[in-house]
């Protein structure tokens, strides 16, 4: 039978986008649906807008550490809105790159939002196109718990675009996105309170990390308090009154949530088709990134593996080699670095200490805990702290954590190593760069006891 398309890819986020240019790249016939702006999640509203927010932010603390080197720093204010225009012309201008690059691989981009219609019919607006296949790429959308008066508080998806930065703010949560989010307050100026239900920030990192990012967020100002949540939300003459579970009640300006991501599936038509999905909305695919359904694939943060902007293109190139390029490939999920944008930064790679010691049973820890080289002129008493762990049979490195300045950066490297199963002692004989941080992690000479 004769399809309008090969392939009709739904979403062009990161996953979507690389999928569709890899197949068109095989000389697949792709067209791609979008209900907002090309570039998706992590371009638009993500890791790009939020990376230039953290970046601006972090002025505050480098004019204080310019004082100390030496240098006469002027009077210095910042504005928001200079900052939101500069920011929206960047995100403007890379929305228009992903258009050029969809465009110059051959990609039809079909604007509006897509629904599925049968296993091999999509329906956009009025019109209905027929594929062989289908790639579903619809990433997620923040979820906020129903608390009265909910309709008061904003998500990532406002964040962007406030007409003002607000003088005070609280943030709900203690994932990826509240802890970078309170450190980008703080460091433009706002006064921060972050409330986490449970014991500890950054559930799922290595515990000693999550501790030491604690201490340096309440160092810096920001009031940070865990086993405490919203009950309601009430609106006042100048601004918010939110009652909280300890009884106590908060003046604020603003409240962001910033309490988790659902898979945007609901709508799609997919259970009409049989794409199965669990219980949280995720479409549920096998290792190929087939769903329940021969020819509907998915890939991304609706499928609710690691919600991270590289592994989604990892998972669509993975796809398009699959389908397309006569080459079954399994995006693989061990040993993904990944660094959390707050103030100071954090680095991981492979399993927390807990984690490894559950799998491995025996393990030495290998730990660091300095104050970075920048910090003794620059006078900020901010701390460093980087942590191996080792399968103690094998001596191969299973984790490596950081905490401190270029966290993000430094851990890609270290990342190959981890991910190429390298040992401590291949660690060791690596020479070390001096004088950085980095060299913590081939320096680190005695197990803890
Ligand atoms: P998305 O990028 O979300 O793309 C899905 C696209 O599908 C969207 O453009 C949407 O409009 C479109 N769509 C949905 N339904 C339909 C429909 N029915 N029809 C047509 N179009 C539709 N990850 C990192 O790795 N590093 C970071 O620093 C980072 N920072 C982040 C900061 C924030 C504030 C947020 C919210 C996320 C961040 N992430 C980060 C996560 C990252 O953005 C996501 O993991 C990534 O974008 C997922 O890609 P995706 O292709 O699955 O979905
Ligand atoms: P996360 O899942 O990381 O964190 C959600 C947080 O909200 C948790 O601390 C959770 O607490 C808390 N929470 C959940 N429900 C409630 C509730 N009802 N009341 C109070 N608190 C609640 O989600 P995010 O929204 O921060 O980010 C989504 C994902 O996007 C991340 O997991 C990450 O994969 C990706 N991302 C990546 C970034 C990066 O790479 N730098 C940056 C931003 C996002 P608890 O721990 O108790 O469950």
């Amino acid at each position: 039978m004769e399809y309008d398309y090969d392939l009709f890819v739904i979403g062009a986020g990161s996953g979507g986008v690389r999928a569709s240019r890899i197949a068109a790249g095989f000389g697949a016939k792709v067209a791609v649906a979008e209900e907002y702006r090309v570039g998706g999640t992590c371009v638009i509203r993500g890791c790009v807008p939020k990376k230039l927010m953290m970046y601006a932010s972090h002025f505050a603390e480098d004019f204080e550490s310019a004082r100390g080197y030496g240098w006469n720093v002027g009077e210095t204010s910042f504005d928001w809105k200079t900052l939101i225009d500069r920011k929206d012309a960047e995100i403007d201008r890379l929305n228009g790159l992903y258009i050029k690059n969809l465009e110059a691989a051959g990609v039809e981009i079909i604007d509006g939002r897509a629904t599925i219609e049968g296993p091999n019919s999509i329906r956009v607006g009025d019109k209905v196109f027929t594929t062989k296949y289908i790639l579903v790429a619809t990433g997620g959308w923040p979820t906020m718990p129903d608390v009265p008066g909910i309709e008061h508080a904003i998500t990532s998806n406002e964040v962007f675009h406030l007409d003002e930065l607000p003088e005070d703010i609280v943030v709900v949560g203690g994932g990826y996105i509240a802890v970078e989010f309170a450190g980008i307050f703080h460091g433009m100026g706002a006064k921060v309170t972050q409330l986490y239900r449970s014991d500890q920030i950054l559930r799922g990192f290595d515990d000693e990390i999550r501790g030491h990012l604690h201490d340096e967020m309440i160092k810096k100002g920001i009031d940070l308090r865990t086993h405490v949540n919203i009950v309601s939300i009430e609106k006042t003459d100048d601004g918010l009154l939110l009652h909280l579970t300890d009884g106590s009640e908060l003046k604020t300006k603003a409240v962001m949530y910033a309490t988790g991501r659902a898979p945007n599936t609901k709508g799609l038509g997919l259970h009409e088709v049989g794409v199965a999905c669990d219980e949280k909305g995720a479409i549920m695919v096998d290792a190929y990134s087939k769903t329940t359904v021969e020819n509907i694939y998915a890939v991304g943060d609706v499928t609710d593996r690691v919600a991270l902007t590289p592994v989604a293109i990892k998972e669509g190139h993975a796809f398009a080699l699959t389908v397309f390029g006569d080459s079954p490939t399994s995006p693989e999920h061990d040993a993904i670095p990944t660094a959390v944008f707050s103030q100071p930064p954090v680095g991981t790679v492979g399993q927390s200490e807990s984690e490894a010691r559950a799998t491995h049973g025996e393990i030495e820890v290998y730990t660091s805990d300095f104050r970075p080289m920048k910090h003794t002129l620059g006078g900020s008493d901010e701390r460093a702290f980087t942590k191996l762990i080792v399968d103690k049979k094998t001596q191969v490195v299973v984790g490596a954590h950081m905490i401190g300045i270029d966290a993000g950066e430094i851990i890609q490297g270290i990342g190959i190593a981890v991910k190429a199963g390298l040992t401590k002692a291949q660690f060791d004989q690596t020479v070390a760069v001096h004088p950085s941080t980095a060299e913590e992690f081939v320096l680190m000479r005695n197990p803890r006891s």
